[in-house]
């Protein structure tokens, strides 16, 4: 029996399916959100927020460290991690709070269960039908678990951010950017920390240059990094884990962390009951206006395979809801030049082309940087490093690029992105005065090209 006929019912309440359904209610749509787990989704509750909550607690240490070369005398230092855990959860909590009033006050009904579709018009929700005029799949994506020997000894950033207690030595396997920034997370705590990555280059889509200096920081910070290297399971002694890498047994590990990417969350959705099909990495896939093979179902965010980013899942549900129900004939999202950074220690923004694709995409550029110490780690006599590029099309000086490493990268990038988007030329980054002493001024203030790539 059918029991609710709305316009539109959202499966998943993170940041794609929450923006999509407040907007679309607010357009004067009868909706329902459906969610499983938690509203607000990875970003609230096991990704942005609460890992960027520890790498502020994370970084307390050097800071207290760095204040005695400014004068200060400080005491022993005493770390609380179920303080920092219970005061993330209370956070936590209060956002997921503000996530709810902000759906009841839109109007939309929020429906706590697993959503299974049993045709394209219609889902299950703990046993009872509902149907709409159309769906929106905004169910996210889910860590992935290599099948290895003795996995289960090991955890995922859904589970790192609510362990019990803190590790003594911790082994974080993968290269992208959760690997790195828990890797400078537990190493900030005091937990000796080891990184193991298949790959040769960490963050492999990245700027060589700018992971190459990364890299080294990581390094200066006692991060021990082993690349090209492959983990083959694990097993269990007493209160450590045993990791096999290659026959040879690494001892005392308390923890393993396993962060070797992400795939998309279509696990029991009943896609087979309905046309919607998937890429060959398992994401939904999508057409014009982010609608599916099946014509009254649409996907975004993460398990449509969109740029894994919460503000880039805001602006599907955003560009979606006005398509369905507002005045827009199509739904679209400019996804050229997206701003992004890792939230790594030394932290890490970077938009536009990197020199690798400069090079593949036969573009001529001059690449100009400048390498500093900030100065801060001056008098404090921290011998970390900044790296600050700019690439710069010569056919035309426009800055396509922008990779910086250094305290507050994403600080920084923010608003020289809107300077990049909006077509800024290197000429306009010279007529710029600078702001002194500032580490942002070096991007205003860099003369000579060092080479000219392409
Ligand atoms: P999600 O936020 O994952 O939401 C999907 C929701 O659907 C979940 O709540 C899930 O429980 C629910 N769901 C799934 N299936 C069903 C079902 N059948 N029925 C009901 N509900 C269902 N992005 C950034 O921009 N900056 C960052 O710093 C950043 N840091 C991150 C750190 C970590 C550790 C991780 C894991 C991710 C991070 N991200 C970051 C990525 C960001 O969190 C995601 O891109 C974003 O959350 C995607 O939003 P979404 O709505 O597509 O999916």
């Amino acid at each position: 029996m059918c029991d609710d006929i709305y316009d539109l019912i959202v499966i998943g309440a993170g940041s794609a399916g929450v923006r999509v359904a407040r907007v679309a209610a607010s357009l004067g749509a009868k909706v329902a959100i459906v969610e499983d787990t938690y509203i607000g989704g990875t970003c609230v509750n096991v990704g942005c927020i609460p890992k960027k909550l520890y790498v502020i607690g994370s970084s307390f240490p050097e800071n207290i460290i760095d204040a005695e070369g400014y004068g200060w005398k400080i005491g022993s230092l005493v770390f609380d991690w179920a303080k920092l855990r219970s005061n993330k959860e209370t956070e936590i909590s209060r956002l997921n709070k503000i996530y709810g009033e902000l759906l009841l006050n839109s109007d939309v009904e929020v429906i706590r269960g697993k959503g299974t579709f049993v045709n394209s018009k219609q889902i299950s929700v703990n046993s009872k039908l509902l149907s709409a005029k159309y769906f929106v799949i905004a169910s996210g994506g889910w860590p992935f678990q290599p099948d290895l020997p003795g996995i289960d000894l090991t955890i995922t950033s859904n589970q790192v951010f609510d362990i019990k207690e803190l590790p003594k030595k911790i082994l974080i396997v993968g290269g992208g950017y959760i690997a790195i920034e828990f890797a400078g997370i537990f190493s900030g705590l005091g937990v000796d920390t080891t990184l193991s990555y298949r790959g040769s280059h960490l963050l492999k889509n990245f700027d060589r240059e700018i992971t190459n200096h990364l890299l080294k920081q990581l390094q200066i910070k006692g991060i021990k990094i082993h690349l090209d290297h492959n983990v083959f399971g694990f097993r269990s002694s007493r209160n450590s884990i045993e990791v096999d890498h290659s026959g040879e047994f690494d001892l005392n590990i308390e923890q393993v962390l396993m962060a070797v990417g992400r795939i998309p969350n279509t696990r029991n959705l009943g896609l087979e009951f309905t046309k919607v099909s998937c890429a060959k990495n398992g994401s939904i896939e999508t057409f014009d206006n982010f609608m599916t093979a099946d014509q009254s179902i649409f996907a975004i965010g993460d398990v449509a395979g969109s740029i894994e980013l919460t503000p880039v899942a805001l602006a599907e549900g955003q560009a979606l809801a006005h398509y369905l129900f507002g005045d827009r004939d199509s739904a679209t999202v400019d996804c050229s030049y997206i701003p992004t950074t890792v939230f790594s220690q030394p932290s890490l923004g970077t938009i536009g082309l990197t020199e690798e694709e400069v090079i593949s995409k036969g573009l001529v550029a001059d690449v100009y940087v400048s390498k500093f110490r900030p100065l801060r780690n001056t008098i404090s006599d921290r011998k970390e490093s900044s790296f600050f590029k700019l690439l710069v099309d010569v056919s035309n000086e426009k800055v396509i690029g922008i990779h910086l490493l250094g305290p507050d990268a994403g600080e920084i990038l923010q608003g020289f992105a809107v300077a990049l988007k909006a077509g800024a030329t290197k000429i306009d980054f010279d007529s710029t005065i600078g702001i002194h002493p500032t580490a942002a001024e070096e991007l205003v203030t860099m003369r000579k090209p060092i080479r000219r790539i392409g």
